[in-house]
């Protein structure tokens, strides 16, 4: 009976050992980005950076936040000696970033303004919630370019120079409005709470009302009725759609109206709190994302817009395809391209770029060798 435990306790100890020697690995791989970054001033060193909140995650995906800096040497090589697997810092500047709680602890004077688009699987895609492909992916550059181009620049009159695109390093974006006129981003970055909620939910049509239709809306929904080959006309010149959709004629299209309703004003995936939590942190723009081992990679509009950025290639750090391991797999996978690659269950030697995806999606594989 003794020796039942007694092998358990071995395993469990190889376990713990193979596990450390993972996790020593995965480190090394991720201090060996960060030199480079750092070096290529690739990483984000935050504005005004002694008054902004930093957090990171090593463990999870937030161990600690409340952090702080004086200058940013030190930021820089407390990164390079923590090399964290997820980096963030505040939308809020504080004058006192270190003091634990909310807002009024943490003394706010000043906030950046951003979105983020954070979308979930797709119809199109095959794998479970948590991982990722081409298309969700495409949906996600998508819902950035929605925003902007139908809401952020036809309504709110910024240009596309005003706009900072971020990848998020997942299934997402981070869009911040940065103003190139000094006056406007002063204004936006003092709005508060309200105004800032105000914002959000006039691009979610949270206070649409189909009896009294503002202008930009009727526009927005107007283009969507147009693309689904509806007459607009009437719906243009009329404020009162609620009588416009009860009319004795539209019997049949009302359902088919109000479901484009209902489509358009819920298209877009927004973290809410992004834009709304004063304390709110977001990923560190030239870090890495721990789930994924992807950038946090800036990207110009057009870049996006074109079709050029393709994350699962252009997101993977260059050196993450040079070095190669021996691994085994030890539990079912989805499929992942990576560098159009496509990886599964039975893949055997693989790049830093897949051990970093599937350390970080918790997946249950081991290290041969090291080539
Ligand atoms: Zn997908």
């Amino acid at each position: 009976m003794k020796s039942v435990p007694q092998t358990q306790n071995l395993d469990s100890k190889n376990d713990s050992k193979d596990r450390n020697s993972l996790f020593s690995e995965i480190s090394n791989l991720y201090s060996e980005y960060y030199k480079y970054a750092i070096k290529r001033k690739w990483l984000e060193i935050p504005t005004d950076l002694p008054h902004r909140e930093i957090g990171f995650g090593i463990t999870k995906k937030v161990d600690n936040r409340n952090i702080c800096f004086e200058n940013n040497i030190d930021y820089l090589k407390w990164v390079l000696k923590n090399s964290p697997l997820h980096l963030y810092k505040s939308l809020s500047y504080m004058e006192h970033p270190e003091n634990m709680g909310g807002a009024n602890q943490k003394k706010l004077f000043r906030r950046e303004i951003a979105f983020d688009i954070d979308t979930h699987k797709t119809e199109k895609c095959k794998h479970e919630e948590n991982w990722l492909c081409e298309h969700c992916l495409e949906e996600a550059k998508n819902q950035t370019l929605i925003l902007i181009d139908e809401y952020l620049i036809p309504f709110f009159g910024f240009s596309k120079n005003d706009l900072k695109i971020v990848f998020s390093g997942n299934r997402g974006y981070h869009i911040y409005i940065d103003p190139k006129n000094e006056q406007i981003k002063e204004e936006i970055e003092h709005w508060g709470k309200n105004e800032r909620r105000y914002f959000i939910e006039f691009i979610l049509g949270k206070n649409l009302s189909l009896n009294h239709m503002g202008s930009a809306w009727k526009t927005i929904l107007t283009n969507q009725f147009k693309k689904n080959k509806f007459p607009i006309k009437s719906f243009k010149n009329s404020n009162n759609w609620d009588k416009e959709l009860n009319k004795s004629t539209r019997e049949k299209s009302k359902p088919l109206l109000l479901d484009i309703i209902n489509k358009t004003k819920n298209r877009l995936e927004l973290d809410e709190k992004v834009m709304d939590d004063d304390i709110r942190l977001l990923r560190t723009v030239g870090s890495l994302h721990g789930f994924t081992g992807f950038m946090v990679k800036e990207i110009k509009y057009d870049t996006l817009s074109n079709g050029f950025f393709e994350p699962l290639s252009d997101a993977v750090f260059s050196e993450f395809s040079k070095t190669y391991y021996d691994i085994r797999i030890n539990t079912a996978i989805d499929e992942v391209t990576i560098k159009n690659e496509q990886y599964t269950k039975e893949s055997k030697e693989v790049p830093a770029s897949l051990l970093l995806f599937l350390y970080g999606h918790g997946v249950n594989f081991e290290i041969l060798k090291k080539h």
